[in-house]
């Protein structure tokens, strides 16, 4: 079991979230679940906000369970109560959104202006 590196740290309203990659042990020793190494992340508020994602999967699933895991995150920090339903319906309505290359471009070069 590696422990992972922190690689993000966003600031969603006025919460820091911390977005984490590691391999399916870790993430099954730090939510207490056993997913037979089946696992692509998690998310806890407690005692910080964490997005946990399987370093293990493809590339694109990894984005879309960071994605999702965010939205559980906001959920959260919003006191929005968000269903797993929903939240799989806005990750891959925001995946769609963001596979449009040119219309993702456009939204990162303007709101990543500070
Ligand atoms: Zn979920």
């Amino acid at each position: 079991m590696k422990i992972p590196d922190v690689r993000y740290v966003l600031t969603i309203g006025a919460e820091p979230v911390h977005v984490v990659w590691a391999d399916a042990e870790y993430l099954e020793a730090t939510s207490g679940e056993d997913w037979n190494g089946c696992v692509y992340g998690f998310s806890s508020s407690f005692p910080q906000y964490v997005s946990y994602v399987n370093q293990d999967l493809p590339p694109r699933t990894q984005a879309s369970t960071s994605l999702h895991e965010l939205l559980h995150n906001i959920s959260a920090i919003f006191d929005i109560g968000l269903s797993e339903q929903k939240v799989r319906i806005l990750e891959q309505a925001l995946c769609q959104v963001l596979s449009h290359k040119d219309y993702a471009k456009y939204l990162i070069s303007n709101l990543a202006k500070s």
